[in-house]
């Protein structure tokens, strides 16, 4: 028999085991997998001397900014991402529905890769009341800011409250942007009273108390309301150590990290000025490690990137500018690079982080997140032994910028596929608009399969 393509000579990565065997896809899916040279196909990819990875599962995108839901799609395949799921903003005066619906429909237009929603309320109060609408259109997660109170994004305890009874019944996730918003809002007040230089002094405008309490606060309220957390961009070792505790008390919450805070530091960002302004801030070394140590121990659940590039230039007014960088398309080597080969992790953990948990915390698996039989054929094949440089030139994303312009990796996306069909061949762009499908999730039930 032969198969439409076989992914011949690679290691395929699990999160328990790597082995050396051949893929054999056909009708977007995982067909066969056995031992070498044992499958035919119509199209042959080599992957002699590479790993065979899952498919990226990027949880945390914004395709609002410099990058549409189509150039956003274009750039994440380039960095070995197959399914972005991305956050619907509904800011307040709009309906959240209407803005689901936006979303589906531009990106069942436009989309190169696979895709799925979370939905994001601006004015809970009112928008928390569409929730159970939300669900029946396959978006089960929703994310609030307890951050930004001054630019009219927070929500406040009572309507966190609601919105997470409302979520808790239907079993779903509630996200939260966790830093306290008014504490916050005080200290950069503060500042400006005092004519302070906010470019030097970002990071006292991002305290890890302020993450720290705000995790705590909202994954104790999500326990009162019956209704799993998630806890995306944690940056800091004080954000860490309240998961862990949160975790040994057996909290129902996932945590989450991004690419940024594993790799750099607002001293190694400070003479970019407003490029490296990311809300929460790219803290300190210590943090960076914290962050590290806690990925070691299984404290993270998920990776994802951030990814919201914005039209900014470094003489900008860094108090002014927004908040935001482009990260998904360097996500996977540039964590690949800091974790793999310096030893802090294996491919392994990071398939799990990157595929397979991802997966299981959204409810895409077993169709999304693992490289089995039956399952999409969402596959990456990975050199890690070619070395390249990161430059705004060889990116995909419509930003001006990368804040790892100059930065070495060893470790390079060599092809991608998404659902059997080659999208990425090195350079090469082989998508079409409108592949991508939309994905209902089922967030928030693993592990307690409730
Ligand atoms: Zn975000």
């Amino acid at each position: 028999m032969k198969f439409e393509t076989v992914i011949q000579g690679g290691k395929l990565v699990y999160p328990e085991k790597t082995i050396l065997a051949d893929l054999a896809l056909a009708e977007g899916t995982i067909q066969k997998i056995a031992d070498p040279g044992q499958l035919q196909g119509k199209q042959t990819l080599d992957a002699g001397g590479c790993y065979v990875l899952p498919g990226v599962i990027d949880p945390h995108t914004h395709p609002v900014y410099l990058d549409s839901i189509s150039g956003l799609s274009k750039t994440a395949a380039f960095g070995g991402v197959t399914t972005v799921i991305h956050y619907a903003y509904a800011k307040p005066g709009q309906s959240l529905i209407d803005i689901i619906d936006q979303y589906k429909e531009e990106g069942e237009r436009t989309s190169f890769i696979d895709f799925a929603l979370h939905g994001g309320l601006f004015e809970t109060i009112k928008q928390a009341d569409e929730i159970p609408e939300a669900f029946k259109r396959g978006v089960t997660s929703f994310k609030m800011f307890v951050a930004y109170a001054k630019l009219g994004w927070m929500t406040d305890d009572y309507a966190l409250a609601k919105a997470m009874d409302i979520i808790g019944r239907f079993r779903g996730l509630a996200a939260v942007h966790a830093e306290n918003g008014l504490v916050i809002d005080y200290i950069q007040d503060r500042m400006l009273a005092e004519k302070a230089d906010f470019a030097s002094r970002f990071l006292e405008t991002s305290p890890d108390l302020a993450e720290a309490e705000a995790i705590f606060r909202s994954v104790y309220l999500g326990k009162l309301m019956n209704c799993p957390v998630y806890i995306p961009h944690i940056a800091s070792e004080e954000g860490v150590e309240v998961i862990r505790y949160l975790k040994q008390r057996g909290m129902h919450v996932y945590a989450e990290t991004c690419p940024q805070y594993l790799s750099l530091t607002w001293d190694e960002l400070k003479s970019k000025g407003p490029l490296g302004k990311v809300g929460p801030a790219i803290k300190t070394q210590t943090d960076q490690d914290a962050l590290w140590s806690a990925i070691r121990e299984g404290l993270f659940d998920t990776l994802g990137s951030d990814h919201a590039p914005k039209d900014k230039n470094p003489e900008d007014d860094f108090f002014k500018a927004a908040y935001g960088s482009p990260e998904i398309e360097t996500m996977l080597p540039v964590v690949w690079h800091q974790g793999v080969n310096t030893g802090r992790v294996t491919p392994n953990d990071l398939v799990r982080l990157f595929s397979e948990n991802p997966a299981k915390v959204t409810g895409l698996f077993p169709r999304k997140g693992r490289l089995e039989t039956g399952s999409d054929a969402d596959i990456v094949i990975f050199d890690p032994s070619e070395t390249w440089t990161v430059a705004h030139a060889n990116q995909h994303s419509n930003a001006h910028y990368t804040l790892f312009e100059g930065k070495k990796l060893m470790g390079r996306v060599k092809k991608v596929l998404s659902r059997g069909r080659l999208i990425v061949d090195g350079d090469a762009f082989h998508g079409t608009p409108g592949y991508g499908q939309f994905i209902p999730t089922r967030a928030g039930n693993w592990p307690y399969n409730v």
